[in-house]
């Protein structure tokens, strides 16, 4: 079973897919993460996708698609997708290659997720993400790693990744709302909840 998320930065993916990871034994893949992991070393791609991501704008869709494609001749089957596809291209570039069987879009108001945002802690080493009014140390419970604050994180740079989404990804929404597995869910309730719901959805209770 292949499975991709969609929804406004902030709007529970990175939590969610955590949480389906483990209890469904996803290979997952987050295109932000695998380019946050990219940018912590100093090369010159990883200056290029640094250029991108620090101020929220899309990396290009041919260096995006290369990096899922070595991801995808590792895993065939099992994939859960966080953060990709991220407009039609990558969208239409996705179903030349695997089969969607669950599409979830997680949804959120604009002022959610800026107020998310600004309260969004990320572990440095293994990228699960915190809510730091929350927590009360910056050390990762997962891990160990230190809890800091992405580079993208903050109030300007989330408006613009949010304009982008609504300009870019969410067209996306309407290519796939008509397939069977498409399924939408209020990504203003607890995460508990969402999770519940999602979980409902890929062991077809719903
Ligand atoms: P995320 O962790 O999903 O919020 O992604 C962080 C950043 O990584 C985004 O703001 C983009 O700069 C970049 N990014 C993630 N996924 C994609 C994608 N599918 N296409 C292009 N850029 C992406």
């Amino acid at each position: 079973m292949n499975i991709i998320l969609i929804g406004p930065p902030a709007s529970g993916k990175g939590t969610q897919a955590e949480k389906l990871k483990v209890k469904f034994n996803f290979n997952y893949l987050s295109t932000g993460q695998m380019f946050r992991e990219i940018v912590k070393q100093d090369t010159e791609l990883s200056n290029d996708i640094k250029s991108y991501i620090n101020v929220g704008k899309l990396v290009p869709d041919e260096l995006t698609i290369r990096l899922v494609d070595e991801y995808l001749k590792k895993f065939d089957d099992n994939i859960l997708l966080d953060g990709f596809p991220r407009n039609l291209f990558q969208a239409n570039e996705l179903d030349k290659r695997i089969n969607i069987d669950y599409i979830i879009e997680i949804t959120a108001s604009k002022d959610t997720i800026v107020k998310r945002i600004v309260d969004r802690g990320v572990c440095k080493n293994c990228g699960k993400n915190f809510v730091i009014s929350k927590t009360k140390t910056n050390i990762c419970d997962a891990c160990g790693g230190e809890i800091i604050k992405r580079a993208d994180d903050t109030v300007e740079i989330a408006e613009s990744r949010y304009n982008d989404y609504l300009q870019k990804t969410y067209p996306i929404i309407n290519f796939y709302k008509d397939r069977k597995g498409y399924h939408k869910i209020d990504g203003e309730m607890s995460a508990d909840e969402v999770f519940d719901q999602i979980c409902k959805i890929l062991e077809k209770k719903i």
